[in-house]
């Protein structure tokens, strides 16, 4: 099959496209013929180097296409089915699995980090990794889906207990986990703030539901959220912003809220006035891509329309590395799909 790895650590240019054999599925796997393969940051820094990264290796966690084959202990799906991949790799009978948490299993990993991903023709996965699609979804929106709209499920459902009624402030309007959250949010009937660089980003994210856009590049994030909140503050945040958004996303929260953390995009060492933490009895949370159970309850939002993957465009597999510089250094609003 066609296939993009990489041989080493590096730029864009370690992208290499060329022929590698077939996976040869388990018996208990399903093999799927790729369609459309979502990019994700994560797939800059495996491609820079991330330990437990064994090379040479297949990028791509978000992957939506046809069943191609089924393995025989396989029961429920078959050939031709239209399906997207869950983007997680985990051992299945562990107590953190079988208990549901599987992204504290041990093995836990994200497609395309420790393990192969989707850059490529075909794929092989554990059935429960498999879950078909309805035919309102094309592949290019299913491949936008699962990532990102795990994370902020898990970050505001699972995490930090969203509530009706709630003010939730989520930086990055434009970024895959900050139109998750505000749709998500809006779902659950809060108020929503969010912040972006520029102001198509932030009418933008008002499209998508959110009430009040900070731009902040020109405005000082936790004084307009004071002015918003009359003073208040937000009773959640969503953060994946890191270093240069910290400080601002703590004074914005109101005492006793919550912060919920699943990234450090712009540096991860942050200070904390433990005087506020106490005093003020915040919450402060991190979050890990999110559970099996959490991928199949925004699906059903998904499925239905209630939530919407914003796409922002496509490249062919072949030019994955023009693909990579597009999402490295372009003003993007949603995802960047691969077609295969
Ligand atoms: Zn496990």
């Amino acid at each position: 099959m066609k296939a993009v790895r990489i041989h080493q650590f590096g730029g864009p240019e370690v992208l290499r496209y060329e022929d590698v054999s077939d996976p040869q599925p388990r018996k208990d796997q399903v093999m799927v013929r790729v369609r459309a393969c979502s990019l994700n940051h994560l797939d800059i820094w495996v491609r820079k180097g991330l330990a437990g990264v064994k090379l040479p290796h297949i990028l791509g966690s978000d992957i939506a296409g046809e069943v191609a084959e089924v393995g025989e202990y396989v029961k429920g799906l078959k050939a031709g089915q239209r399906v997207l991949i869950a983007p997680m790799h985990f051992c299945g009978h562990c107590a953190k699995c079988v208990a549901g948490l599987q992204n504290q299993c041990r093995e836990f990993t994200v497609l395309g980090n420790a393990v192969d991903g989707g850059n490529c023709e075909m794929i092989a996965v554990p059935s429960a990794n498999v879950i078909p699609i309805p035919d309102s979804l094309n592949f290019n929106q299913a491949a936008s889906v699962p990532l990102v709209f795990v994370t902020a499920w898990h970050m505001l459902v699972g995490r930090a207990g969203i509530r009706s009624g709630q003010t939730v402030l989520v930086l990055g309007a434009s970024s895959g986990v900050g139109i998750a959250a505000i749709q998500i949010a809006k779902l659950y009937h809060c108020r929503v703030i969010t912040t972006a660089g520029d102001e198509s980003k932030l009418a933008k994210g008002k499209e998508l539901g959110a009430n009040y856009g900070i731009n902040h590049y020109q405005q000082r994030i936790s004084e307009e959220v004071r002015k918003i909140t009359n003073q208040e503050g937000v009773d959640i945040v969503v953060e994946h912003v890191g270093a240069a958004t910290w400080d601002e996303s703590v004074k914005s929260l109101k005492t006793g809220g919550t912060l919920v953390t699943c990234g450090a995009t712009t540096g991860p060492n942050v200070g904390i006035d433990l005087r506020h933490l106490f005093a003020r009895q915040l919450s402060l949370l991190g979050s890990y891509m999110g559970t099996m159970g959490e991928l199949h309850e925004v699906l059903q939002h998904i499925f239905a329309g209630r939530l919407k993957p914003v796409l922002d465009r496509t490249f062919p597999l072949h030019e994955l590395p023009a693909a990579h510089e597009y999402l490295e250094t372009s003003q993007m609003f949603g995802k960047v799909v691969i077609n295969v």
